[in-house]
Protein backbone atom coordinates (compact mmCIF):
# COMPACT_ATOMS: atom_id res chain seq x y z
CA UNK A 1 0.00 0.00 0.00
CA UNK A 2 1.21 3.32 -0.37
CA UNK A 3 3.04 5.20 1.92
CA UNK A 4 1.74 8.38 4.20
CA UNK A 5 1.99 11.46 2.01
CA UNK A 6 5.43 13.41 2.58
CA UNK A 7 4.66 16.89 3.15
CA UNK A 8 8.13 18.63 2.04
CA UNK A 9 6.89 16.89 -1.07
CA UNK A 10 3.63 18.52 -0.39
CA UNK A 11 4.44 21.65 -0.43
CA UNK A 12 7.45 22.00 -2.95
CA UNK A 13 6.08 19.92 -6.09
CA UNK A 14 5.46 21.15 -9.15
CA UNK A 15 6.97 24.30 -7.64
CA UNK A 16 7.13 26.73 -10.66
CA UNK A 17 5.68 23.73 -12.95
CA UNK A 18 4.32 25.34 -16.68
CA UNK A 19 2.41 22.25 -17.87
CA UNK A 20 1.73 21.72 -21.79
CA UNK A 21 -1.00 20.01 -23.39
CA UNK A 22 -0.34 16.18 -24.75
CA UNK A 23 -1.27 16.45 -28.31
CA UNK A 24 -0.66 13.16 -30.66
CA UNK A 25 2.14 12.23 -28.28
CA UNK A 26 3.83 15.67 -28.10
CA UNK A 27 3.77 17.73 -25.11
CA UNK A 28 2.82 21.64 -26.79
CA UNK A 29 1.66 24.53 -25.48
CA UNK A 30 -1.91 26.63 -26.83
CA UNK A 31 -1.34 27.90 -30.01
CA UNK A 32 -1.76 31.30 -29.48
CA UNK A 33 0.65 31.05 -26.49
CA UNK A 34 -1.75 31.84 -23.85
CA UNK A 35 -1.35 30.48 -20.55
CA UNK A 36 -3.76 30.25 -17.35
CA UNK A 37 -2.09 30.96 -13.75
CA UNK A 38 -2.52 28.24 -11.51
CA UNK A 39 -3.10 28.73 -7.81
CA UNK A 40 -3.10 26.61 -4.34
CA UNK A 41 -6.34 27.26 -2.64
CA UNK A 42 -4.79 26.91 0.28
CA UNK A 43 -2.94 30.03 -0.01
CA UNK A 44 -4.01 31.83 -3.58
CA UNK A 45 -0.64 31.53 -4.29
CA UNK A 46 0.52 31.15 -7.80
CA UNK A 47 2.18 28.19 -8.17
CA UNK A 48 2.13 26.72 -11.57
CA UNK A 49 0.32 27.74 -14.81
CA UNK A 50 -1.29 25.81 -18.22
CA UNK A 51 -2.16 26.52 -21.54
CA UNK A 52 -4.86 28.36 -22.25
CA UNK A 53 -6.24 25.98 -25.10
CA UNK A 54 -8.74 27.14 -27.67
CA UNK A 55 -10.85 26.06 -31.25
CA UNK A 56 -7.65 25.47 -32.75
CA UNK A 57 -6.08 23.24 -30.30
CA UNK A 58 -9.24 20.96 -29.50
CA UNK A 59 -9.20 20.85 -33.81
CA UNK A 60 -5.75 19.27 -33.63
CA UNK A 61 -6.06 17.19 -30.28
CA UNK A 62 -9.74 16.10 -31.96
CA UNK A 63 -7.58 15.45 -35.43
CA UNK A 64 -5.16 13.62 -34.01
CA UNK A 65 -7.49 11.52 -31.91
CA UNK A 66 -9.56 10.65 -34.89
CA UNK A 67 -5.95 9.78 -36.81
CA UNK A 68 -4.68 7.25 -33.60
CA UNK A 69 -8.78 5.62 -34.37
CA UNK A 70 -8.81 4.74 -37.70
CA UNK A 71 -5.81 4.38 -38.71
CA UNK A 72 -4.32 2.73 -35.76
CA UNK A 73 -2.53 0.74 -34.12
CA UNK A 74 -4.57 1.42 -31.44
CA UNK A 75 -8.09 0.11 -33.56
CA UNK A 76 -5.74 -3.14 -34.93
CA UNK A 77 -4.47 -3.96 -31.17
CA UNK A 78 -6.37 -6.59 -29.46
CA UNK A 79 -8.39 -5.94 -26.64
CA UNK A 80 -5.22 -7.59 -24.41
CA UNK A 81 -2.66 -5.48 -25.75
CA UNK A 82 -4.99 -2.75 -24.66
CA UNK A 83 -5.58 -3.37 -21.43
CA UNK A 84 -1.60 -4.10 -21.10
CA UNK A 85 -1.46 -0.71 -21.84
CA UNK A 86 -3.80 0.10 -19.07
CA UNK A 87 -1.67 -2.12 -16.51
CA UNK A 88 0.96 -0.81 -16.99
CA UNK A 89 -0.49 2.89 -16.46
CA UNK A 90 -1.18 1.11 -13.43
CA UNK A 91 1.76 0.55 -12.46
CA UNK A 92 3.04 3.76 -13.72
CA UNK A 93 0.95 5.89 -11.30
CA UNK A 94 1.84 3.41 -8.82
CA UNK A 95 5.50 4.41 -9.08
CA UNK A 96 4.52 7.67 -9.72
CA UNK A 97 2.45 7.86 -6.79
CA UNK A 98 3.72 10.30 -4.41
CA UNK A 99 4.14 12.67 -6.48
CA UNK A 100 0.92 12.49 -7.94
CA UNK A 101 -0.87 12.67 -4.24
CA UNK A 102 1.29 15.68 -3.58
CA UNK A 103 0.45 17.62 -7.03
CA UNK A 104 -3.44 16.27 -6.44
CA UNK A 105 -3.41 17.87 -2.81
CA UNK A 106 -1.54 21.31 -3.72
CA UNK A 107 -3.80 21.43 -6.74
CA UNK A 108 -6.76 21.39 -5.55
CA UNK A 109 -6.49 21.91 -1.46
CA UNK A 110 -7.66 19.06 -0.58
CA UNK A 111 -6.10 17.24 2.17
CA UNK A 112 -2.88 15.09 2.47
CA UNK A 113 -4.52 12.07 2.76
CA UNK A 114 -6.92 12.39 0.32
CA UNK A 115 -4.49 12.94 -2.33
CA UNK A 116 -3.51 10.03 -1.68
CA UNK A 117 -6.28 7.76 -1.54
CA UNK A 118 -7.39 9.66 -4.64
CA UNK A 119 -4.17 8.00 -6.52
CA UNK A 120 -4.61 4.67 -4.70
CA UNK A 121 -8.37 4.37 -6.40
CA UNK A 122 -6.59 6.02 -9.99
CA UNK A 123 -4.13 2.50 -9.52
CA UNK A 124 -7.56 0.53 -9.42
CA UNK A 125 -9.05 1.91 -11.86
CA UNK A 126 -6.84 1.69 -14.41
CA UNK A 127 -6.16 -2.03 -13.35
CA UNK A 128 -9.75 -2.77 -13.16
CA UNK A 129 -10.11 -1.41 -16.91
CA UNK A 130 -6.71 -3.25 -17.62
CA UNK A 131 -7.97 -6.38 -16.54
CA UNK A 132 -11.84 -6.00 -17.83
CA UNK A 133 -10.44 -4.91 -21.82
CA UNK A 134 -10.91 -8.66 -23.18
CA UNK A 135 -13.78 -9.73 -21.41
CA UNK A 136 -16.22 -7.51 -22.66
CA UNK A 137 -17.90 -8.76 -25.56
CA UNK A 138 -21.34 -9.22 -27.08
CA UNK A 139 -23.25 -12.29 -27.81
CA UNK A 140 -25.08 -14.88 -30.58
CA UNK A 141 -28.98 -14.58 -31.33
CA UNK A 142 -30.83 -17.36 -32.27
CA UNK A 143 -32.66 -16.22 -35.93
CA UNK A 144 -33.68 -17.75 -38.77
CA UNK A 145 -32.87 -21.14 -39.89
CA UNK A 146 -29.83 -20.73 -42.40
CA UNK A 147 -28.72 -17.24 -40.73
CA UNK A 148 -26.20 -16.87 -37.85
CA UNK A 149 -26.70 -13.42 -36.07
CA UNK A 150 -24.09 -12.02 -33.51
CA UNK A 151 -23.23 -8.77 -31.76
CA UNK A 152 -20.37 -7.12 -30.81
CA UNK A 153 -19.08 -4.03 -28.73
CA UNK A 154 -17.99 -1.62 -31.42
CA UNK A 155 -16.24 1.79 -29.66
CA UNK A 156 -18.11 4.88 -29.89
CA UNK A 157 -14.25 5.73 -31.99
CA UNK A 158 -13.23 9.09 -30.20
CA UNK A 159 -14.45 10.21 -26.76
CA UNK A 160 -14.20 13.52 -24.94
CA UNK A 161 -13.90 13.82 -21.49
CA UNK A 162 -15.09 17.01 -19.85
CA UNK A 163 -13.64 16.59 -15.94
CA UNK A 164 -14.31 18.92 -13.09
CA UNK A 165 -11.58 20.00 -10.48
CA UNK A 166 -12.73 17.70 -7.26
CA UNK A 167 -11.57 14.71 -8.40
CA UNK A 168 -9.51 14.94 -11.35
CA UNK A 169 -7.26 11.71 -10.67
CA UNK A 170 -10.14 9.75 -9.95
CA UNK A 171 -12.83 10.80 -12.52
CA UNK A 172 -10.01 11.22 -15.03
CA UNK A 173 -8.93 7.29 -14.28
CA UNK A 174 -13.01 6.08 -14.72
CA UNK A 175 -13.21 7.60 -17.79
CA UNK A 176 -9.96 7.00 -19.51
CA UNK A 177 -9.73 3.45 -17.91
CA UNK A 178 -13.20 2.75 -19.91
CA UNK A 179 -13.01 4.25 -22.59
CA UNK A 180 -9.26 3.03 -23.67
CA UNK A 181 -10.50 -0.43 -22.66
CA UNK A 182 -12.92 -0.52 -25.39
CA UNK A 183 -10.48 0.96 -27.96
CA UNK A 184 -12.22 4.51 -28.15
CA UNK A 185 -9.35 7.06 -28.89
CA UNK A 186 -9.83 10.11 -26.53
CA UNK A 187 -9.37 14.08 -25.77
CA UNK A 188 -9.38 15.14 -22.56
CA UNK A 189 -10.20 19.05 -20.79
CA UNK A 190 -9.40 18.83 -17.22
CA UNK A 191 -11.03 21.75 -15.72
CA UNK A 192 -8.92 25.02 -15.49
CA UNK A 193 -8.50 24.91 -11.75
CA UNK A 194 -6.95 21.38 -11.42
CA UNK A 195 -5.28 20.32 -14.53
CA UNK A 196 -1.70 19.16 -13.42
CA UNK A 197 -2.44 15.52 -12.55
CA UNK A 198 -4.46 15.17 -15.74
CA UNK A 199 -1.67 16.28 -17.90
CA UNK A 200 0.66 14.25 -15.92
CA UNK A 201 -1.12 11.04 -16.64
CA UNK A 202 -1.64 11.68 -20.33
CA UNK A 203 2.18 11.83 -20.37
CA UNK A 204 2.60 8.66 -18.01
CA UNK A 205 0.35 6.98 -20.49
CA UNK A 206 2.51 7.27 -23.32
CA UNK A 207 5.27 5.96 -21.26
CA UNK A 208 2.73 2.99 -20.69
CA UNK A 209 2.20 1.88 -24.59
CA UNK A 210 -0.15 4.36 -25.49
CA UNK A 211 0.41 5.13 -29.28
CA UNK A 212 0.42 8.81 -30.16
CA UNK A 213 -2.96 10.29 -30.64
CA UNK A 214 -4.84 7.96 -28.20
CA UNK A 215 -4.55 9.78 -25.30
CA UNK A 216 -4.68 13.77 -26.02
CA UNK A 217 -5.00 16.21 -22.86
CA UNK A 218 -6.33 20.19 -24.02
CA UNK A 219 -6.24 22.41 -20.59
CA UNK A 220 -8.27 25.82 -20.99
CA UNK A 221 -11.66 27.34 -19.92
CA UNK A 222 -15.02 25.66 -19.87
CA UNK A 223 -16.35 28.37 -22.28
CA UNK A 224 -13.15 28.17 -24.59
CA UNK A 225 -11.75 24.21 -24.72
CA UNK A 226 -14.59 23.26 -23.72
CA UNK A 227 -17.60 24.51 -25.48
CA UNK A 228 -15.35 23.24 -28.45
CA UNK A 229 -14.98 20.17 -27.53
CA UNK A 230 -18.34 19.11 -26.81
CA UNK A 231 -19.80 20.73 -29.94
CA UNK A 232 -16.89 19.09 -32.17
CA UNK A 233 -17.90 17.26 -35.18
CA UNK A 234 -15.27 15.18 -35.03
CA UNK A 235 -16.20 13.77 -31.66
CA UNK A 236 -18.14 10.69 -31.44
CA UNK A 237 -19.38 10.34 -27.38
CA UNK A 238 -19.28 12.99 -24.95
CA UNK A 239 -18.60 12.27 -20.86
CA UNK A 240 -19.32 14.64 -18.65
CA UNK A 241 -19.00 15.23 -14.97
CA UNK A 242 -20.15 18.57 -12.77
CA UNK A 243 -22.80 20.83 -12.38
CA UNK A 244 -26.18 20.16 -13.62
CA UNK A 245 -26.03 23.88 -15.95
CA UNK A 246 -23.20 22.86 -17.56
CA UNK A 247 -24.45 19.31 -18.22
CA UNK A 248 -27.11 21.11 -19.94
CA UNK A 249 -24.67 23.10 -21.86
CA UNK A 250 -22.58 20.32 -23.28
CA UNK A 251 -25.93 18.14 -23.89
CA UNK A 252 -27.17 21.02 -25.60
CA UNK A 253 -23.80 21.05 -28.04
CA UNK A 254 -23.46 17.27 -28.72
CA UNK A 255 -26.85 17.22 -29.40
CA UNK A 256 -26.27 19.81 -32.06
CA UNK A 257 -23.87 16.46 -33.82
CA UNK A 258 -26.40 13.94 -32.50
CA UNK A 259 -24.23 12.58 -30.53
CA UNK A 260 -24.10 10.38 -26.92
CA UNK A 261 -23.52 11.26 -23.39
CA UNK A 262 -22.96 10.10 -20.49
CA UNK A 263 -23.63 12.72 -17.43
CA UNK A 264 -22.79 12.77 -13.87
CA UNK A 265 -24.01 15.85 -12.23
CA UNK A 266 -24.47 15.06 -8.66
CA UNK A 267 -26.90 15.15 -5.89
CA UNK A 268 -28.32 16.27 -2.85
CA UNK A 269 -27.82 12.46 -1.12
CA UNK A 270 -29.87 11.62 2.05
CA UNK A 271 -28.44 9.07 4.35
CA UNK A 272 -31.57 7.96 6.71
CA UNK A 273 -31.31 7.16 10.38
CA UNK A 274 -33.65 4.62 12.00
CA UNK A 275 -33.99 4.65 15.18
CA UNK A 276 -32.56 1.47 15.43
CA UNK A 277 -29.80 1.71 13.86
CA UNK A 278 -26.15 1.13 15.51
CA UNK A 279 -25.55 5.08 16.10
CA UNK A 280 -22.18 4.68 16.79
CA UNK A 281 -21.14 3.27 13.57
CA UNK A 282 -23.31 5.77 11.69
CA UNK A 283 -21.96 8.80 13.57
CA UNK A 284 -18.85 9.14 12.12
CA UNK A 285 -19.74 7.74 8.15
CA UNK A 286 -22.40 10.88 8.32
CA UNK A 287 -19.84 13.74 9.35
CA UNK A 288 -17.36 11.90 7.02
CA UNK A 289 -19.65 11.86 4.06
CA UNK A 290 -20.19 15.67 4.06
CA UNK A 291 -16.70 16.40 4.90
CA UNK A 292 -14.72 14.51 2.68
CA UNK A 293 -13.03 16.74 0.43
CA UNK A 294 -14.51 20.05 1.68
CA UNK A 295 -18.17 18.70 1.03
CA UNK A 296 -16.81 19.19 -3.07
CA UNK A 297 -18.40 15.73 -4.33
CA UNK A 298 -20.92 14.67 -6.41
CA UNK A 299 -21.88 11.99 -3.93
CA UNK A 300 -21.65 13.85 -0.13
CA UNK A 301 -24.17 12.99 1.76
CA UNK A 302 -25.33 16.43 2.08
CA UNK A 303 -29.03 16.04 3.73
CA UNK A 304 -29.47 13.76 7.04
CA UNK A 305 -32.88 12.46 8.07
CA UNK A 306 -33.46 11.34 11.69
CA UNK A 307 -36.17 9.08 12.88
CA UNK A 308 -37.97 11.00 15.67
CA UNK A 309 -37.08 9.15 18.78
CA UNK A 310 -33.26 9.49 18.21
CA UNK A 311 -33.50 12.98 16.76
CA UNK A 312 -32.26 15.06 19.57
CA UNK A 313 -29.41 12.23 21.01
CA UNK A 314 -28.36 11.73 17.35
CA UNK A 315 -28.20 15.40 15.84
CA UNK A 316 -26.60 16.67 19.30
CA UNK A 317 -23.50 13.92 18.48
CA UNK A 318 -23.69 15.30 15.00
CA UNK A 319 -23.20 18.86 16.50
CA UNK A 320 -20.43 17.91 18.80
CA UNK A 321 -18.49 16.62 16.13
CA UNK A 322 -19.09 19.43 13.90
CA UNK A 323 -17.95 21.76 16.44
CA UNK A 324 -14.32 19.78 16.64
CA UNK A 325 -14.12 19.91 13.04
CA UNK A 326 -11.38 22.31 11.57
CA UNK A 327 -10.54 23.69 8.02
CA UNK A 328 -6.43 23.83 7.57
CA UNK A 329 -4.66 24.31 4.38
CA UNK A 330 -3.73 21.05 2.43
CA UNK A 331 -0.27 20.17 3.88
CA UNK A 332 -1.72 19.55 7.58
CA UNK A 333 -3.66 17.05 6.43
CA UNK A 334 -6.64 17.80 8.67
CA UNK A 335 -10.37 17.43 8.66
CA UNK A 336 -10.96 19.46 5.81
CA UNK A 337 -8.91 21.43 3.65
CA UNK A 338 -9.85 25.13 1.73
CA UNK A 339 -12.66 24.86 -1.11
CA UNK A 340 -11.17 25.11 -4.55
CA UNK A 341 -11.82 28.54 -5.31
CA UNK A 342 -12.86 32.20 -4.62
CA UNK A 343 -16.08 31.91 -6.37
CA UNK A 344 -17.17 28.39 -5.01
CA UNK A 345 -16.19 29.80 -1.23
CA UNK A 346 -18.72 32.76 -2.22
CA UNK A 347 -21.39 30.68 -3.48
CA UNK A 348 -21.20 28.25 -0.59
CA UNK A 349 -21.05 31.38 2.11
CA UNK A 350 -24.02 32.58 -0.14
CA UNK A 351 -26.04 29.40 0.65
CA UNK A 352 -24.95 29.54 4.01
CA UNK A 353 -26.24 33.19 4.38
CA UNK A 354 -29.85 32.25 2.73
CA UNK A 355 -30.68 29.42 5.39
CA UNK A 356 -29.51 31.42 8.29
CA UNK A 357 -32.00 34.46 6.88
CA UNK A 358 -34.48 31.87 6.35
CA UNK A 359 -34.28 30.95 10.44
CA UNK A 360 -32.62 27.32 10.25
CA UNK A 361 -31.12 26.72 13.09
CA UNK A 362 -27.05 26.29 12.94
CA UNK A 363 -26.81 23.30 15.35
CA UNK A 364 -23.07 23.19 14.91
CA UNK A 365 -20.19 25.26 13.25
CA UNK A 366 -16.71 24.16 12.90
CA UNK A 367 -14.18 26.54 12.70
CA UNK A 368 -11.13 27.22 10.33
CA UNK A 369 -7.79 27.21 11.86
CA UNK A 370 -6.24 30.68 12.97
CA UNK A 371 -3.00 30.58 11.06
CA UNK A 372 -4.55 29.62 8.16
CA UNK A 373 -3.14 31.85 4.96
CA UNK A 374 -4.83 34.46 4.42
CA UNK A 375 -5.87 33.98 0.55
CA UNK A 376 -6.91 30.43 0.98
CA UNK A 377 -10.69 29.86 0.47
CA UNK A 378 -11.80 28.38 3.71
CA UNK A 379 -15.32 27.62 4.87
CA UNK A 380 -15.82 26.64 8.50
CA UNK A 381 -18.72 23.50 8.38
CA UNK A 382 -22.10 24.32 9.66
CA UNK A 383 -24.55 21.92 10.73
CA UNK A 384 -28.47 22.70 9.70
CA UNK A 385 -31.31 21.21 11.53
CA UNK A 386 -34.96 21.71 11.35
CA UNK A 387 -34.60 22.27 7.35
CA UNK A 388 -37.74 23.08 5.33
CA UNK A 389 -37.23 19.79 2.76
CA UNK A 390 -38.62 22.53 -0.06
CA UNK A 391 -36.30 25.19 0.81
CA UNK A 392 -32.91 25.82 -1.62
CA UNK A 393 -30.85 24.20 0.88
CA UNK A 394 -33.12 21.12 1.47
CA UNK A 395 -33.15 20.89 -2.25
CA UNK A 396 -30.14 22.29 -4.04
CA UNK A 397 -26.14 20.92 -3.99
CA UNK A 398 -24.06 23.26 -2.14
CA UNK A 399 -20.64 21.69 -2.68
CA UNK A 400 -19.19 22.70 0.37
CA UNK A 401 -19.62 21.06 4.20
CA UNK A 402 -22.95 21.93 5.05
CA UNK A 403 -25.45 19.39 6.03
CA UNK A 404 -28.73 19.86 6.74
CA UNK A 405 -30.64 17.93 9.12
CA UNK A 406 -34.43 16.78 9.07
CA UNK A 407 -36.62 14.56 11.27
CA UNK A 408 -39.03 11.74 10.13
CA UNK A 409 -41.99 9.56 11.29
CA UNK A 410 -41.73 6.12 9.89
CA UNK A 411 -40.86 4.50 6.25
CA UNK A 412 -43.00 6.11 4.31
CA UNK A 413 -41.98 10.09 5.77
CA UNK A 414 -38.69 8.91 5.78
CA UNK A 415 -39.07 7.66 1.79
CA UNK A 416 -41.07 9.63 0.37
CA UNK A 417 -38.10 12.83 2.08
CA UNK A 418 -35.19 10.78 0.57
CA UNK A 419 -36.89 11.29 -2.80
CA UNK A 420 -38.28 14.68 -2.16
CA UNK A 421 -35.46 16.77 -4.58
CA UNK A 422 -35.06 16.51 -8.25
CA UNK A 423 -31.70 14.87 -7.94
CA UNK A 424 -30.99 10.83 -7.46
CA UNK A 425 -27.28 10.01 -6.80
CA UNK A 426 -26.32 8.01 -3.57
CA UNK A 427 -28.69 7.77 -0.76
CA UNK A 428 -27.34 5.65 2.83
CA UNK A 429 -29.85 3.69 4.78
CA UNK A 430 -29.15 3.09 8.28
CA UNK A 431 -31.00 0.14 10.25
CA UNK A 432 -31.01 -3.35 11.85
CA UNK A 433 -33.98 -4.38 10.63
CA UNK A 434 -33.21 -6.64 7.90
CA UNK A 435 -36.74 -6.52 6.49
CA UNK A 436 -36.72 -2.89 5.81
CA UNK A 437 -33.14 -2.40 4.68
CA UNK A 438 -34.97 -4.28 1.64
CA UNK A 439 -38.18 -1.51 1.66
CA UNK A 440 -36.53 1.25 2.08
CA UNK A 441 -33.45 0.47 -0.36
CA UNK A 442 -35.97 -0.94 -3.18
CA UNK A 443 -37.72 2.32 -3.06
CA UNK A 444 -35.39 4.80 -2.80
CA UNK A 445 -34.53 6.47 -6.45
CA UNK A 446 -30.56 6.85 -6.50
CA UNK A 447 -27.53 5.34 -8.23
CA UNK A 448 -26.28 3.80 -5.54
CA UNK A 449 -28.08 2.86 -2.11
CA UNK A 450 -25.65 2.07 1.13
CA UNK A 451 -27.36 0.18 3.61
CA UNK A 452 -25.69 0.55 6.97
CA UNK A 453 -22.19 2.06 5.06
CA UNK A 454 -21.91 5.10 2.40
CA UNK A 455 -19.37 5.30 -0.48
CA UNK A 456 -18.17 2.33 0.62
CA UNK A 457 -14.17 2.02 -0.14
CA UNK A 458 -14.47 4.75 -3.18
CA UNK A 459 -16.19 1.38 -4.77
CA UNK A 460 -14.34 1.77 -8.45
CA UNK A 461 -16.08 -1.95 -9.00
CA UNK A 462 -19.75 -0.38 -8.36
CA UNK A 463 -21.45 0.93 -11.02
CA UNK A 464 -22.38 5.04 -10.47
CA UNK A 465 -24.45 7.54 -11.71
CA UNK A 466 -27.78 9.11 -11.25
CA UNK A 467 -31.62 9.73 -12.15
CA UNK A 468 -33.57 12.76 -13.17
CA UNK A 469 -30.88 16.23 -12.37
CA UNK A 470 -28.27 13.78 -11.59
CA UNK A 471 -27.49 12.72 -14.73
CA UNK A 472 -27.84 9.55 -17.04
CA UNK A 473 -25.60 6.78 -18.00
CA UNK A 474 -23.42 4.46 -16.00
CA UNK A 475 -19.84 4.99 -14.97
CA UNK A 476 -17.37 2.82 -12.69
CA UNK A 477 -17.53 -0.79 -13.34
CA UNK A 478 -18.18 -3.08 -16.10
CA UNK A 479 -21.41 -1.38 -16.56
CA UNK A 480 -18.75 1.66 -17.81
CA UNK A 481 -17.69 -0.67 -20.60
CA UNK A 482 -21.19 -0.31 -22.37
CA UNK A 483 -21.37 3.11 -21.40
CA UNK A 484 -18.12 3.16 -23.61
CA UNK A 485 -19.25 1.05 -26.06
CA UNK A 486 -22.19 0.12 -29.10
CA UNK A 487 -23.36 -2.63 -29.84
CA UNK A 488 -22.80 -4.08 -33.33
CA UNK A 489 -25.31 -6.59 -34.68
CA UNK A 490 -23.92 -9.03 -37.45
CA UNK A 491 -26.53 -10.95 -39.58
CA UNK A 492 -24.51 -13.71 -42.20
CA UNK A 493 -26.34 -15.92 -44.39
CA UNK A 494 -25.55 -18.90 -44.68
CA UNK A 495 -26.41 -18.98 -48.59
P1 LIG B 1 -17.65 24.82 -12.01
O1 LIG B 1 -18.86 25.64 -12.34
O2 LIG B 1 -17.45 24.70 -10.56
O3 LIG B 1 -16.39 25.19 -12.74
P2 LIG B 1 -18.45 22.94 -13.94
O4 LIG B 1 -19.38 21.82 -13.78
O5 LIG B 1 -18.92 24.11 -14.72
O6 LIG B 1 -18.00 23.37 -12.51
O7 LIG B 1 -17.05 22.48 -14.58
C1 LIG B 1 -16.69 21.16 -14.82
C2 LIG B 1 -15.92 21.08 -16.11
O8 LIG B 1 -16.73 21.57 -17.18
C3 LIG B 1 -14.63 21.90 -16.18
O9 LIG B 1 -13.66 21.17 -16.91
C4 LIG B 1 -15.07 23.14 -16.92
O10 LIG B 1 -14.01 23.79 -17.58
C5 LIG B 1 -16.01 22.54 -17.94
N1 LIG B 1 -16.97 23.48 -18.52
C6 LIG B 1 -17.53 24.58 -17.95
N2 LIG B 1 -18.37 25.19 -18.80
C7 LIG B 1 -18.36 24.47 -19.96
C8 LIG B 1 -19.03 24.58 -21.22
N3 LIG B 1 -19.88 25.56 -21.48
N4 LIG B 1 -18.78 23.64 -22.17
C9 LIG B 1 -17.93 22.62 -21.92
N5 LIG B 1 -17.27 22.47 -20.76
C10 LIG B 1 -17.48 23.38 -19.77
Amino acid sequence: MLKTPDTTLLRTVAEERAALNVIGGKMVGAKSGARIEVACPSDGRVFASIPRGETADIDAAVASARHAFEVGPWSRMTATERGRVLTRLSGLVEQHADELAALESRDTGKPARQGVADVTAAIRYYEYYGAAADKAHGSQIPFLEGYTAITTREPHGVVAGIIPWNYPLQILARVAGAALAMGNTLVVKPAEDASLTTVRIAELALEAGCPPGVFNVVTGYGAEAGAALSGHPGVDYVTFTGSPGTGTAIQQAAAGNNRGVTMELGGKSPQIVFADADLDAALPVVVNAIIQNGGQTCSAGSRVLVEKPIHEEFTAELARRFEALVAEPHDRDGDLGPLINTRQAERVAAMIAEAEAAGFPVLAKGSVADDAPQGGHYQAPVLFGAVDPLSALGQEEVFGPVLAAFSFEGEEEAVRLANGTEYGLVAGVWTRDGGRQHRVAKRIRAGQVYVNAYGAGGGIELPFGGFGRSGHGREKGFEALMDMSATKTTVFNHG
